[in-house]
């Protein structure tokens, strides 16, 4: 399973959950699978799609927010793991896909392809649900089964990014579309 075949399942669990995307190729390949006005495609800020999808699961606690992080990225941004779980939204999912691979600058491998352990991490940080996925049939069971709290998800995958065009929306287009979508009903 690359990245890709992992969105598609992630968005065949999708019901109205606003999704928070990591900078990227994984926000082209989304954006190629599944466009929705509630989707937020990250465009900078490496790093910190767990730090936003934070803040939007804390001002919006109606809605329930999923964040598609990577692991470099996380990487980037380990403290943002003892932060959410402190605050401990029970609308938050943190979904990191894991390809132990900077993929969008030429898959030079990350730390996940040695010592390091992103779930291990989590529940040092405090996450009291832990969920490891490494085959592609197990995502939608698995993100469905996953109710009310604060969620980390690792999806385990090779490798590998799909060939899919840049997203053709203006930074502006996406807050002010997302924005709209969170005035909509649940
Ligand atoms: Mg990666």
């Amino acid at each position: 399973m690359k990245r890709y075949d992992a969105l598609k399942r992630i968005v065949d669990s999708l019901s109205n959950e606003l999704v928070v995307c990591n900078l990227g190729s994984p926000s082209r390949e989304l954006y190629s699978i599944s466009d929705r006005n509630s989707n937020f495609y990250m465009l900078g800020s490496m790093g910190l799609v767990s730090s936003i999808t934070l803040g939007i699961a804390l001002a919006q606690p109606k809605k329930r927010v999923w964040c598609i992080d990577g692991d470099g990225s996380l990487l980037m941004n380990l403290g943002s793991l003892s932060t959410i779980a402190n605050n401990q939204p029970n609308n938050l999912m943190l979904i990191v896909i894991d390809n132990s691979s900077y993929g969008s600058t030429g898959n030079q491998k990350t730390y996940t392809s040695g010592k390091t352990n992103l779930e291990t991490i989590a529940e040092g940080a405090g996450f009291e649900s832990i969920t490891v996925i490494e085959k592609e049939e197990d995502i939608v069971p698995s993100l469905k089964s996953l109710g009310i709290g604060c969620h980390f998800v690792l999806i385990k995958t090779q490798p590998g990014n799909a060939q899919v065009e840049n997203v053709p929306l203006l930074p502006e287009e996406i807050k002010k579309r997302f924005m709209k979508s969170l005035a909509e009903k649940i």
